[in-house]
């Protein structure tokens, strides 16, 4: 059996086509381009890149991008007043504050200042609490959502299998256990307290990393025929690479998202798709 690669690129291409149109369509309604805020605190080369992945993304389906870029050591008075600012204007949809922040941040600053009704990645407790008890109205954070759209994008089954999630983060992990669980697959979580990892993972039908420990999923980890879904973004010797070793792993899993081009072009869809819902539900066209 040859393992099949599940490329996010063209299931990433035909939602952009679909949202292109939703977004012309918003835009004529409501007389300006939905947009979306980023908010990033100091630079940095990964955080500069992803800004400029996102502008882009944004601007190839014409939809309105800006950027508040504040100082590394700018006062916490001054990313509160931004976000207070972005949340009141009506141009904006969507706003996406670029982790980490430094850390005189306090952590609960941003999402105790940011609006729900615009917090596009998933990042208000508001969300979160909707995501967990599977209310439609939250804001899935966007990777774990492309995740699932990929999976969903190759018909890949979900419900009644086991699914085993390594990682727990609020915007990977957790989330896409979730997500998971809400397609009624059987989920369990690890993380670095797991006793017994490969053991667990062998278990798993279908097995997402998500720990930034490049090639930490190794071929004795997977099940034959099981379906990997890798959401680690790791620069080894200059080359990214994902949580699970590709070659080893692909020779025995059935399915598996390479890294990149696999869940990577999904993410910013998802936000896009997020900003588009952002702004249907803030004109009442939802
Ligand atoms: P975090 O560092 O926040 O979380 C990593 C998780 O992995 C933690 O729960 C940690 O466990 C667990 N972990 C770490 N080492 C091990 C181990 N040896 N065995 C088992 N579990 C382990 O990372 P994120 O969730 O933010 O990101 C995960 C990966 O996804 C990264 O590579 C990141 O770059 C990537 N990413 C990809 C995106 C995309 O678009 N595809 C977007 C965002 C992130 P514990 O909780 O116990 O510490």
């Amino acid at each position: 059996m040859s393992v099949q690669i599940l490329d996010g690129r063209p299931v990433a291409a035909a939602i952009r086509g679909e949202l292109r149109a939703e977004g012309a369509r918003l835009a004529a309604r409501v007389g300006h381009p939905p947009a979306i805020a980023v908010v990033q605190m100091g630079r940095d080369p990964a955080a500069d890149r992803y800004v400029r992945a996102i502008r882009r993304a944004f601007e190839e389906v014409d939809l309105g991008f800006q950027l508040r870029a504040l100082s590394r050591e700018a006062p916490v008075a001054e990313l509160e007043a931004a976000l207070r600012d972005l949340n009141a204007d009506a141009r904006i949809s969507g706003i996406l504050v670029q982790m980490p922040l430094p850390p005189h941040v306090p952590p609960d600053l941003v999402p105790q200042t940011l609006s729900p009704e615009k917090d596009v990645d998933g990042i208000h407790p508001l969300n979160a609490g909707r995501l967990a008890q599977g209310d439609q109205r939250a804001f899935v954070p966007a990777t774990p959502l492309g995740g699932l759209e990929l999976l969903r994008g190759y018909n890949v089954p979900i419900a009644g299998r086991h699914a085993v999630v390594v990682g727990r983060s609020n915007v990977v992990g957790k989330p896409m256990a979730l997500l998971l669980l809400h397609q009624h697959a059987t989920v369990t979580i690890a993380h670095s307290r797991t006793s017994d990892l490969p053991a667990l993972t062998r278990q798993a039908d279908i097995l997402v990393a998500a720990t930034g420990r490049p090639g930490l999923i190794r071929a004795g980890m997977v099940r034959h025929g099981a379906i990997v879904v890798d959401f680690g973004v790791n620069v080894v010797d200059g080359k990214v690479v994902g949580d699970v070793a590709f070659e080893e792993v692909a020779a025995v899993a059935g399915a598996i998202t390479p890294v990149p081009g696999g869940t990577g072009p999904m993410t910013n869809v998802m936000l896009i798709g997020n900003t588009l819902l952002a702004a249907r539900r803030a004109h009442g066209a939802d």
